[in-house]
């Protein structure tokens, strides 16, 4: 098994207690119990956070929450880790890696309202319902409030495009959020499988400059630097986590997901993680090389190029229209 992922109903003992497992880890390998597991999870985002200084100087973070597994993982982690941090809950972990975590950063939680019919009440209520829990202020956006329609209404005849278009929208939505909320970083809860997916998407459309983009910048979306915590954690790993805190919810699938490049990338990479495992992680390791030997030289192969203001909206983008106003203006053409 690969690196960090995990099993669920393994009939093992944990190997730091006598405690039945749930899951079983690779480098190191280890079998887990439900306690231990939670922790080391934990461990492994935080470790990251303090790594590549996720967090720092009183953040304002706002936290992009669908309501959808990886972004109450997400949600709650750092909450967690922001409360050892105040000194409000006990942490296992060292105190020199607890002080390069600000104390004084705080959560905002935003979720979009995209408007899909049959799906999205659900997960909204979800989030809803998690932010009341862990006492997070949270902020709504909806598509029909920032773009004067909802994402069904968007899709009428081109519903083979939804994700494209739904992703340029959300990204788009997601800035407004952070900005109304006077965020200074943007978490995503992006985990291990997503990052690699992402990466094999971009190699199969011979995208070069969005391989190589570091989003971390904060380009090309205004400058709020965006922030994945939970990439050490591989997509099943998350969901135990959820499982076993109690906090699992079977929520239904997004009607257009099977529309997605992804959903191929998705059975393409388990296929090869089963087979070879580490694929995952090596295909993330080469795409940070390659970043690395592009190096800060050359600003166009990493998508910086020039900066713009889009003539349509004035926002920034790399063009002469942005990727929202595309979206839009091809929808009105439509009409
Ligand atoms: Fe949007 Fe596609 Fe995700 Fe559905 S699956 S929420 S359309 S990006």
């Amino acid at each position: 098994m690969s690196k960090g992922d995990g099993a669920y109903g393994r009939s093992e003992s944990c190997s730091l207690c006598k405690k039945p497992a749930v899951a079983r880890l690779s480098d190191p390998k280890r079998s887990l119990c439900a306690d231990h597991f939670i922790r080391d999870c934990e461990e492994r985002v935080r470790n990251a956070i303090v790594t590549e200084g996720m967090i720092t100087d009183s953040d304002r973070i706002a936290v992009g929450l669908s309501g959808g597994k990886d972004s109450t993982a997400l949600l709650m982690i750092l909450s967690g880790i922001l409360a050892s941090c105040r000194g409000d809950v006990s942490s296992e972990t060292g105190s020199s890696e607890i002080d390069a975590i600000s104390p004084n950063a705080d959560l905002i939680a935003i979720t979009i309202d995209e408007g899909i019919s049959g799906y999205r009440e659900e997960t909204m209520e979800a989030a809803a319902a998690l932010v009341r829990q862990l006492g997070i202020p949270q902020q709504i956006i909806s598509f029909d409030e920032l773009f004067g329609s909802d994402l069904d209404t968007l899709l009428k005849g081109r519903e083979d495009e939804a994700c494209t278009v739904c992703g340029v929208l959300r990204r788009r939505a997601l800035l407004e959020g952070a900005r109304r909320a006077g965020a200074t970083k943007i978490a995503t809860g992006h985990n291990l499988d997503d990052e690699a997916q992402s990466v094999l998407m971009n190699l199969l459309r011979g995208d070069l400059p969005r391989l190589v983009m570091d989003t971390a910048s904060g380009y090309p979306d205004c400058f709020i630097p965006r922030i994945k915590p939970l990439l050490p954690l591989s997509e099943k790993e998350i969901v135990i986590y959820l499982m076993v805190q109690g906090a699992f919810t079977d929520l239904p699938e997004c009607p257009y997901a099977h529309t997605a490049l992804r959903g191929e990338a998705r059975e393409m990479l388990s296929s090869l993680e089963m087979q070879y495992p580490g694929t995952r992680q090596r295909l993330i390791t080469a795409r940070d090389d390659v970043r690395e030997i592009i190096g800060a030289d050359e600003p166009g192969m990493r998508g910086e190029g020039a900066v713009t203001r889009c003539r349509r909206c004035g926002e920034v983008c790399s063009g002469d229209i942005c990727a929202v106003c595309r979206v839009l203006r091809r929808k009105r053409l439509d009409e």
